[in-house]
């Protein structure tokens, strides 16, 4: 199982973080070390001082794809869900300015919290509202219909390059509002008002 991630989707997102707005979607993967299901608890890793919560709609391949087309894309997706992209910002920040990889910033034990999944009709994907919520207060909210490139771009480019397969899962851009975690921290994710996943940061 592989999990695919999509950075900078959502404008005001790359924007708060001084990204430029990407014109294709930047694809970066996690290995399945990296999930935290089940409401499990965080444990706050010693190699960061600045960890960030991203929340993101997460969907779940039903079928293997491979160069899909655009049209077509939306057949691939069996379930969609909710997660975070827990990253070390400031590990992220030091690669970026040595032009080196992502993955010890983005794709360590247990970043990738995984909420309970949702069967989906097509046009559900369409308009998603979701939020998390970070001891009770929201701290970020954001809708599938703002995102720069939609489940069906996504799924056409990721499959050019890579098979996809049955239960991969594509994480798909936070909205604005990453912030850091501290220990201590309950983190809640929404779909709409249902509770999707919780993480208590220890
Ligand atoms: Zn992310």
């Amino acid at each position: 199982m592989s999990i695919f991630c999509v950075g900078r989707n959502y404008v005001l997102h790359a924007q708060e973080l001084n990204n430029p707005v990407p014109a294709e979607p930047l694809i970066f993967m996690k290995p399945n070390t990296a999930l935290l299901r089940d409401n499990k608890d965080f444990y706050f890793p010693n190699f960061s001082k600045e960890i960030h919560y991203e929340v993101e709609l997460v969907l779940k391949i039903g079928k293997k794809a491979k160069c899909v087309a655009v049209n077509k894309a939306l057949e691939y997706i069996s379930h969609f869900s909710l997660g975070i992209d827990f990253t070390a910002r400031d590990i992220q920040e030091k690669c970026k300015k040595n032009g080196h990889p992502w993955e010890i910033a983005k794709a360590f034990d247990h970043s990738a919290v995984l909420g309970e999944m949702i069967e989906i009709s097509d046009s559900r994907l369409d308009d998603i509202a979701f939020s998390l919520t970070k001891n009770k207060n929201i701290v970020q909210s954001g809708n599938s219909k703002d995102m720069l490139f939609k489940p069906n771009h996504i799924i056409n480019y990721i499959s050019q390059f890579f098979t996809l397969q049955v239960n991969d899962l594509i994480f798909t851009g936070t909205p604005a509002g990453v912030g850091p975690i501290q220990i201590g921290d309950q983190y809640e994710g929404f779909i709409g008002q249902k509770s999707i996943f919780s993480c208590k940061i220890k």
